[in-house]
């Protein structure tokens, strides 16, 4: 089967008014490969302006969201208010909610339980430190954290979660994985997912790469056969994104 290729932006707390509006307008004027999936995700409070002026062929997403639906959790979003105002997908579990802000595995499956309920589709990030990497337990930590999520949504809730595998290493840093580090690791989720989910689910889920993608490591990065898209932090900033788009062609 072809998996469609995903390609993420990451704003993360990133943007203005004025700074959005303008890359609404050079996103809206660049073409699209009619076979690639594109959703930016940007701070909940530019959301609704995001949804406004973005191109309606690409999907906009929260960057985080809270496990209730409504009630007294003071500063925190549902899924369900992300929906409202037109968000399609939320990204879930990055790294520096992981590391920064100390949210464990469990609370990240909660959440992901929660916005698939609310009808979002997810960008599940995983990924190891240095220090993780050098010890050679990345896939004892990657298995871990997709451990969480396996237990806690059905068979049918991955075809609407994505995968972002993210090395934290690689984040920000203009460290990326090489390609053959980046296929090594895809191919292992996908051996994991087949045996803690099903060959069905290991075939279809697309597993994206993020940490320092550009518009020049992008290509070489695609043509890995279990490399599905990226999910982009920096480079989503610029107009370079819309190379990163085009990295399959
Ligand atoms: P980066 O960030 O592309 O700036 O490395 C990726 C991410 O954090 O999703």
């Amino acid at each position: 089967m072809t998996r469609t290729f995903w390609v993420g932006g990451n704003w993360k707390m990133n943007g203005s008014v004025a700074s959005i509006k303008d890359l609404a307008t050079t996103f809206n004027a660049g073409k699209t490969p009619a076979d690639v999936e594109v959703v930016i995700g940007a701070p909940y409070v530019y959301i609704p302006l995001l949804t406004d002026t973005l191109r309606k062929d690409w999907a906009v997403a929260g960057e985080n969201c809270y496990v209730h639906a409504t009630g007294a959790y003071t500063g925190e979003i549902s899924p369900e208010m992300l929906a409202d105002v037109g968000a399609k997908w939320v990204i879930l579990g990055h790294s520096e909610r992981r590391h920064i802000l100390n949210e464990s595995s469990e609370f990240t499956a909660q959440k992901v339980v929660k916005a698939l309920a609310a009808g979002l589709k997810v960008a599940l990030c995983v990924g190891e430190l240095l220090e993780e990497r050098e010890a050679g337990t990345t896939q004892v930590i990657v298995n871990t954290q997709l451990d969480a999520v396996v237990s806690a949504v059905s068979e049918s809730d991955w075809a609407n979660i994505v995968i972002a595998y993210e090395p934290v290493w690689a984040i920000g840093t203009g460290k990326v994985a090489s390609p053959e580090q980046a296929q090594e690791v895809h191919a292992a989720i996908r051996e994991y997912l087949k045996a803690a989910v099903s060959p069905k689910v290991a075939e279809e889920t697309r597993i994206a790469y993020g940490g320092s993608v550009g518009g020049k490591n992008c290509k070489e990065l695609a043509q890995k056969p279990d490399v599905d898209g990226f999910l982009v932090g920096g480079a989503s900033l610029k107009p370079e994104f819309l190379d990163i788009v085009h990295a399959t062609q």
